[in-house]
């Protein structure tokens, strides 16, 4: 009995094939399939623009650098999310500050965004965590009456739509194109943007700054995308609806299947369209025994699981060593973090597989 991962790419002949074409051109940086890729992903989206880089966290940190927030300023993301929502921040001498979640949607809680922040306050960065939209109604809202900047941090959310409207086209944009998101070019990331001169300022931003034939005229970085990203994205690009209903589908499976006490399945809020990059389940008290004992047994059982993620972003040991944000304390989010689990989800997960972890979760016995 083969071992089920926790998660997959799916990679077929049409990738291969267009890398393999790519390296035949011999034109292997940012050229023709990064330009056309852009194109198309913020068609799909429904953005004005898209810049590609060469990650998703460059994404959020070229989003935020493109703001020109003064040295000091405060940043809010969730507490509960994946690090680089936060260090992006940090990469440009602002402060992060954190807000707690909602137990059920694992988003950022915007009763709690509204009371964190403070005159120094001048973005937002919301994270659709696993694939769910955040309350884009009430965070946006909350942004426009306050005068801040806001950030949607679309690393695992390709396509989750709200109110038949994508994320990514509320606000700047920010994408991933790691292996485990929904869509990969190995390493890769896409801003969007309807903003015509901030589209502007982030390709600057993202090749030295160079206006053209060494001209240089802001502190830019390479940030740039290859073509071999480029031409995989394209492909992927075209399969992600099929990957995102098979993904849907499989979820649906577990929603049916799962019926163990103390196990609670994803909760979807109303209008959303949750894509989920992660099928995430809450481990509840009356489950018969802890989380990390039943990640053990369905490891045991061939069945990979993983925890994102085990603490808040201000426990983790950098934020705890640079003091930052002492003293805050989002109790949702730390107990999330202690109760949530992510089982296989992935689009090639086989029917088998399915039944599989479907079985052994339900005979779970203390
Ligand atoms: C993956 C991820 C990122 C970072 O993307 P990379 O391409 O790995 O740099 C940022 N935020 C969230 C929520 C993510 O899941």
């Amino acid at each position: 009995m083969s071992s089920i991962p926790i998660a997959r790419p799916s990679i077929g002949e049409e990738e291969i094939r267009a890398v393999e074409a790519v390296l035949r051109s011999g034109m292997l940086v940012q050229g023709e399939a990064v330009a056309r890729f852009e194109d198309e992903f913020s068609a799909y989206i429904g953005s004005g623009a898209g810049v590609a880089v060469s990650n998703g966290t460059v994404a959020l940190d070229l989003a935020l650098k493109g703001l020109s927030l003064e040295p000091g300023s405060e940043v809010i993301t969730p507490a509960f999310t994946f690090i680089a929502t936060a260090n992006v921040a940090l990469y440009q001498g602002l402060r992060p500050r954190f807000a707690d979640v909602d137990p059920r949607t694992f988003n950022i809680d915007p009763e709690d965004l509204a009371e964190r922040i403070t005159p120094r306050t001048k973005a937002v960065i919301g994270v659709h965590l696993y694939g769910q939209p955040f309350d884009l109604d009430a965070v946006s809202e909350i942004c426009e009456d306050r005068g801040l900047h806001l950030i949607e941090d679309c690393a695992q959310a390709h396509g989750a739509e709200l109110n038949g409207k994508k994320v990514g086209s509320y606000a700047t944009g920010c994408f991933s194109f790691y292996p485990t998101k929904n869509m990969t070019t190995g390493e890769g990331g896409m801003i969007t943007t309807d903003d015509p001169e901030l589209g502007i300022r982030l390709r600057l931003l993202r090749n030295h700054g160079d206006l053209g034939k060494y001209n240089h005229v802001v502190l830019g970085y390479n940030y740039r995308m290859t073509n071999i990203q480029g031409a995989l994205g394209l492909v992927q690009l075209k399969r992600l609806e099929k990957f995102i209903r098979q993904r849907e589908k499989n979820a649906q499976a577990l929603d049916q299947g799962l019926k163990v006490e103390g196990i609670t399945t994803p909760y979807k809020a109303p209008g959303a369209r949750h894509v989920y990059n992660q099928y995430v389940v809450r481990v509840e008290e009356e489950f018969p025994f802890g989380r990390e004992e039943l990640m053990a047994r369905l490891q045991k059982a061939g069945i990979a699981t993983a925890v994102h993620y085990p603490k808040p972003v201000y426990e983790q040991p950098l934020y705890r060593e640079l003091g930052l944000d002492r003293g805050v304390s989002c109790p949702v989010a730390e107990e999330v973090s202690a109760r949530v689990m992510s089982l296989p989800v992935y689009p090639d997960l086989g029917s088998d597989d399915l039944s599989r972890i479907i079985q052994t979760m339900n005979e779970m016995e203390a």
